[in-house]
């Protein structure tokens, strides 16, 4: 049988047979390529259901693995090993550590939602991505993404004020994720901004970072979305099976 997505198989598992020949013919080289086989014992049963059980993997279970996701994605047309369709039949097989394997790029779709348009059956792959990078977050597998400590940044700016400050997110983001505040590219930014930015806004922004303003009555708002956090994180957990925090 031809081997469509030859990517998949590792090197260390294709066994060559420099000289084979079969009843006086000689098979040698290609045509004695095999794939080793292999015996998988630690499935992880509860793999799909814990996908699904976070924001954007709701769907997995659709799938059929026509793989429109995997050929229509942006990041697979530059790294063949970046492949949705692969992932989602592991995670519905239960192949956790196949799946670890792949753990320092499944981080990399850049949710332009190309496969949600393709799939023919609304598996929604760009939410099983996400899905499956918190999954590997929340389970220790990965360090947090820049864009979670980014959006942990922004969403923790908004349940503090009701405002967003973008100075202020972008130099709380460079501390989390231990970057120079004064990176060419933004001081080049802020000067062309400076320049074109009427006085009394520019006033105000200033004022805005120094003070740090908060939306008029915001205490109730912010006390609600606090707690609706605590519960997903908290549900999102237990689903994983994590040790609950206080
Ligand atoms: S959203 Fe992600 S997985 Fe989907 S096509 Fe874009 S890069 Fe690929
Ligand atoms: S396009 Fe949809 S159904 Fe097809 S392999 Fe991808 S997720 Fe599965």
């Amino acid at each position: 049988m031809a081997i469509h997505e030859k990517s998949l198989i590792r090197p260390e598992n294709l066994k060559v047979q420099d000289k084979v020949v079969v009843d006086g013919v000689d098979v040698s080289g290609h045509w004695s390529t095999f794939i080793q086989s292999r015996v998988v014992t630690d499935y992880n049963e509860a793999l799909e259901e814990e996908i699904a059980a976070l924001p954007g993997g709701e769907h997995i279970h659709r799938c059929w693995q026509c793989g429109s996701c995997t050929n229509s994605c942006t990041v697979n047309a530059l790294n063949p090993d970046f492949n949705p369709r692969y992932w989602i039949y592991l995670i519905r097989t239960g192949m956790e550590s196949e799946l670890l394997r792949d753990k320092d790029i499944i981080w990399q779709c850049v949710s332009c939602n190309k496969c949600t348009y393709a799939c023919p059956r609304d598996v929604e792959p760009e939410g099983v991505m996400k899905a499956t990078a918190h999954w590997l977050e929340l389970k220790g597998h990965t360090q947090k993404s820049k864009s979670t400590l980014f959006d942990e940044e922004f969403t923790e700016q908004v349940i503090a004020t009701g405002k967003i400050e973008e100075g202020r997110i972008i130099r709380n983001f460079f501390a989390r994720t231990g970057q120079p505040l004064l990176q060419d590219w933004l001081v080049e930014m802020a000067k062309r901004v400076a320049r074109r930015l009427p006085f009394k806004q520019g006033l105000m922004m200033g004022w805005a970072t120094l003070f740090r303003p908060r939306t008029r009555k915001w205490a109730k708002a912010s006390a609600a979305l606090s707690e609706y956090v605590h519960e997903q994180e908290q549900r999102n957990r237990k689903a994983l099976r994590i040790e609950e925090r206080a």
